[in-house]
Formats: structure tokens, sequence, C-alpha cells
């Protein structure tokens, strides 16, 4: 039956492992057989690394569909998110200081909006149904001519939501407010068309695609309006928007993953999506399971579900060895019910009891099995423990 010694990683949303032929791509960057100059010298083995970086953009580019000279590289989606929202933010703030964004957003993107604030910008916080959905009226009545930026992204980190970003970019369009995407959790993972989406600024990241930690990029199109001022100075690399010696091992890990995921997105949402539906049709007849979210408009690698009458934490320790986040990786540790879940509506009870299981390439039905069973088997415990508690 289960072997309790064997950790099982249910947490791809936070975090991927490197691909080995990602990591190949970049061991020869780094080392004294390889390119590892700086990119920014001009003798040859500079000049080398530059064609590195080149091939890794066009890389990156092609999953997205867009551009080369439309990327800027940055550490990861929490700086790109800073680079659009404070960068976008100022660059127009001459024309109007107002800006929209959503409660349930990742804190990468609420936290500069906060910020903002602080600096006298105003923000409307948009909320959204119960499924975490934007209705797109509800942005329609918040917008105002002074409106210069909407962030709104893709794919939800806690619940998998998709948003309805075409439709939300063509009504930013209509009002002439710059529209960012933070698309951390779908880069890589849903189709992204930058060709034909009316998207002005979006954020991605390698690590939660097979690729490495500590790189990332801002998408800014190459539209009239469509800037950001840096928050960054030094060296004058990447146009000045975000200067400092390009990591070339990283970009070129960030390009190899890039170009993995293109080859196999669609088998990867089969897989996924079988996974997913498989740990659902295992416990949705569990007494008092509720999906956070809505699986028929989600990305399928999530899949989180609150249980009544449970308490998270004890639930989590009845789940070891499964690695699985209660609301989100950033969240769990200070043990306040997620933030996102009680947008939604959720109760405190609920929402603290949420468990998020997410889905991987390496993931198997074995797995989902035994997921399924410790799920199962920890709610049947905790709810025979419970009347001895409070008696
Ligand atoms: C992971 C994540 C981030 C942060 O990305 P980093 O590359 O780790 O900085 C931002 N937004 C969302 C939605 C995420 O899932």
């Amino acid at each position: 039956m289960t072997d309790r010694s064997q950790m099982i990683y249910l947490d791809y949303a936070a975090s991927t492992p490197v691909d080995p032929w990602v990591v190949e791509a970049m061991t020869a960057l780094m080392t004294a057989d390889g390119n590892y100059s700086n990119p920014s010298s001009t003798h040859a083995a500079g000049r080398r690394s530059v064609e590195y970086i080149a091939h890794a953009a066009g890389q990156l580019a092609s999953l997205l569909n867009t551009t080369e000279d439309t990327l800027v590289w940055t550490s990861g989606a929490t700086e790109s998110d800073n680079l659009a929202i404070l960068g976008a933010a100022y660059y127009r703030r001459e024309r109007g200081q107002h800006l929209i964004t959503m409660r349930t957003e990742h804190k990468a993107v609420t936290d500069p909006f906060s910020e903002l604030e602080k600096r006298g910008f105003e923000v409307t916080w948009l909320d959204s149904d119960a499924n975490g959905l934007l209705d797109i009226e509800t942005l329609r009545a918040a917008m105002r001519e002074d409106t210069q930026l909407v962030s709104i992204m893709h794919v939800n980190n806690e619940t998998g939501i998709i948003q309805d970003i075409q439709s939300i970019g063509a009504l930013c369009g209509e009002n002439d407010a710059l529209f960012h995407v933070d698309a951390a959790q779908s880069c890589g993972k849903l189709p992204i068309d930058l060709a034909a989406l009316p998207v002005d600024l979006m954020s991605v990241t390698a690590h939660k695609t097979y690729g490495p930690k500590g790189i990332g990029a801002l998408y800014i199109a190459d539209r009239k309006g469509v800037h950001v001022e840096p928050l960054l100075f030094g060296g004058g690399q990447q146009r000045k928007l975000r200067p400092g010696t390009l990591p070339a091992q990283q970009i070129v890990g960030f390009g190899a993953a890039a170009d993995i995921a293109q080859s196999r997105i669609n088998d990867d949402l089969g897989h996924l999506t079988a996974l997913r539906d498989r740990m659902w049709a295992g416990i949705r007849d569990v007494p008092g399971v509720t999906v956070n979210g809505d699986i028929a408009n989600s990305f399928p690698g999530i899949l989180n579900v609150s249980v009544e009458d449970i308490e998270g934490e004890s639930l989590l320790l009845a789940l070891e060895p499964l690695c699985v986040a209660t609301g989100s990786a950033c969240n769990s540790k200070s043990q306040e019910p997620s933030y996102v879940l009680r947008a939604l509506g959720r109760s405190d009870a609920l929402a603290q009891s949420a468990i998020r299981f997410s889905f991987g390439r390496p993931t198997t039905a074995a797995d989902v099995d035994v997921a399924i069973e410790l799920y199962r088997n920890g709610i049947d415990k905790l709810r025979c423990l419970a009347p001895t508690r409070a008696a």
C-alpha cells in the first residue's frame, strides 16, 4: 500500500524541477571549457555569449509568438511585475494616476500597487465572482478617463482559474489604458499568442515551467505609448530598461525550457487534465468537499479543494508524505486564511482547510492514487477525532 517514507511532490505550481536538457544547455555557459564570458565584452568570447542570448530570446519569443526585441530579461516574475506596474505608472503619471487590479492577484502584483497607493496613486481593487473570475462589466464600470494601467493575471496561482485576457485587453484598448498580465502560471503551459492578444505588458518566469529559478522576462509590446520607466540604473544593458550583466546561463536555460514547452504544450495539457480529473473523481464524494475555482475554466495543473469542519494544518500533517500547498506557498507560513480564497467569499474556516494539489510532467496516475487515498483517510481520521476533542 502507501509507502509513507517516500515523498510525493504535488506542488508544481510553486516550482518545477529543471529539465536535464536545460541543465546541459546552462552548464555549457558556466565552465572553463564553455562560453562563460561577459556578454557586454566586445571580444570574440563576449560575442559568442551574445549569440547564445539572442538564440534564447528567439526561443522564448517563439513560444509567445512575439519578436525578440519585445523581451526584457529580469530575475523572475516578481521583478517583471514590479517593473511593469511601477514602471508603467510612472511613465504615464502626467496623464493620470488611476490604476486597476484585482484582490486575487499574486503578492508580486498587489504589493507594488499598495506601494503606489502610498506614493499617491489611486488604485481600484476589483472583486471577482465566487469562482474567481473577473466579470468584464465590473471592469467596465471601474474604468475612468484617468485610468492608465490595468493588471489582471492570466492563470491564478492558487485556484488555476483562467481570466479572459482577450476581452479584458480589448476593453483596456478602448479606454487607452495599458494592460499588464502576470503570466507566471501560464507561460509554457497554455498557448499564448502575443501577436493576436491585446496585451501591452506580460510577466513570465522560467522556474514554473521546468527552467531555472532566478530568470524571467517582461514583454513590452512594440506599440506607440507602451513603455515603462526603469527601476534600476547601471551599465546601460537592455536599452537601459534593466541594466546589469546579463546572466547568460540563466537566459539560455529559460530559452531551452521555452523550446521544450512549445514542443509539448498540448501533450502536457492532456497529461495534466487526465491527472486533475482522476484526482477530482477520487475525492469529489467526500462529504463537504468543494472546489475553489471552476474546473471547467481552469488550468488543469491545479486543483484546489476545501472541506468542511477540517482544520488545514492538521490535514496537511495527515497528508504527509505529500508535498502540497495550503493557500499559496508565499502565504502558508503566515497561517492566515488565504486572501485569495477569502476574496472568493469563502469563510475563514473553509479557506483554512484548502489544499492546492498541483501536477507536473513527472506526476503519474499512481501518485494521484496515493494522494486520493491519503486525502480520504486523513479526513476520516480527523473526523473521528473531532467529537472526542469537542467533548
Ligand atoms: C510564482 C509567481 C510569481 C513570482 O514569480 P518568481 O519568478 O518566483 O518571482 C508571480 N506571480 C505568479 C502568479 C506566480 O505564480
